[in-house]
C-alpha cells in the first residue's frame, strides 16, 4: 500500500486544511479568507470610517463568520460601531438554540446586540402567523423578517445593514432571477449598492461555502443547528443541487 503525501500549505510548508488546489494551512487559509473580506470591504467602500453598521446575526455559520470577521478587523476603521441584530420568528424546536448562540457570540465579541421578534412586532409568532394566510412558511418568513431588520436599523438610525449572503447565494439569486426572468432584479444584481439595496452590504459576498464553513469550523464559530421545519423543496435548494453537482464535475468553476 503506498502511504498518501500530505498536501502542505504553499506559503509555508506545514500541513495544508485547505485543498481545491490551493492548499494553505490553518493561519494562512484564515488570513486569506481576512483579507479577501477586508479587500472587498475596501474596494467597494462598504464600510467608511465612523458609520455604525447593523450586522443580520442569525447564529447561523454565514452570520457567525461575518460578525467574527467584522469585530477582527473593526480596529482598522476609525470610530466604527457594529450592532448585531437577531430576528426571533419563533418557530418552536428550532430558533431557541440559534438565539441562544447568537447571545453569546455576541457577547464573546462584545458587539452590542438586539433581539427583534415577530411577536413583539407582528403580534404572533411565524406558526401563528401562518394560519391566518394561504402564504408558503418561506415566503412570508422572509417578507417579515426583511421588514423587522430594516424598521429596527431605521429606528436605530443605522446606515448600512450587514449580510452573510456568500459567493454562492449570489451565484444561486443571480441564476433564479435568469430562470424566473425577473429583469429588476437581474439589473440590481448587477448594481447591488442602488436604488432601495443601497442599505445592504454583503462582505462575505467573495467567498464560497467551502470557505466560509472552513473558517467557522478552524475558528471554532461553527456549529450544527437543527433544521427548521418548515425548510423543504424550493427552486433555491434545486439551484444549489444543480451548482454542487457542477463543481464535482468541473472544480474550477468554485473559483
Ligand atoms: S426555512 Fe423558511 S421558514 Fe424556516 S427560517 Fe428559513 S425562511 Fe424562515
Amino acid at each position: 500500500m503506498v502511504a498518501e503525501t500530505p498536501l502542505l500549505c504553499k506559503i509555508c510548508g506545514a500541513n495544508a486544511v485547505s485543498g481545491r488546489g490551493n492548499f494553505l494551512c490553518e493561519i494562512h487559509f484564515c488570513e486569506m479568507v481576512e483579507k479577501k473580506v477586508r479587500a472587498h470591504i475596501e474596494d467597494q467602500n462598504l464600510i467608511l470610517n465612523n458609520e455604525h453598521i447593523a450586522v443580520a446575526l442569525s447564529g447561523g455559520k454565514d452570520s457567525s463568520v461575518l460578525l467574527y470577521i467584522l469585530a477582527k478587523i473593526l480596529p482598522e476603521f476609525e470610530g466604527v460601531k457594529l450592532t448585531a441584530i437577531t430576528v426571533d420568528e419563533g418557530i418552536p424546536n428550532y430558533r431557541e438554540e440559534t438565539l441562544t448562540y447568537a447571545q453569546e457570540l455576541a457577547t464573546f465579541l462584545n458587539i452590542e446586540h438586539r433581539i427583534v421578534s415577530f411577536r413583539e412586532n407582528f403580534g404572533a409568532p411565524l406558526p401563528d402567523l401562518l394560519k391566518k394566510r394561504n402564504v408558503s412558511a418561506c415566503t412570508l418568513c422572509g417578507v417579515l423578517r426583511r421588514k423587522i431588520l430594516e424598521q429596527e436599523t431605521f429606528s436605530m438610525d443605522v446606515p448600512k445593514l450587514a449580510t452573510g449572503h456568500s459567493l454562492d447565494d449570489e451565484a444561486e439569486t443571480a441564476m433564479m432571477n435568469i430562470l424566473t426572468a425577473n429583469i429588476d432584479a437581474i439589473i440590481n444584481t448587477a448594481s447591488p449598492n442602488s436604488g432601495k439595496e443601497s442599505l445592504r452590504i454583503k462582505p462575505l459576498s467573495v467567498l464560497n461555502e467551502h470557505e466560509i464553513a472552513l473558517y467557522g469550523i478552524l475558528k471554532g464559530i461553527f456549529h450544527e443547528f437543527p433544521e427548521c421545519p418548515y425548510a423543504g423543496p424550493s427552486l433555491r435548494a434545486e439551484v444549489r443541487q444543480i451548482f454542487l453537482d457542477l463543481e464535482t464535475k468541473y472544480p474550477k468553476i468554485t473559483g
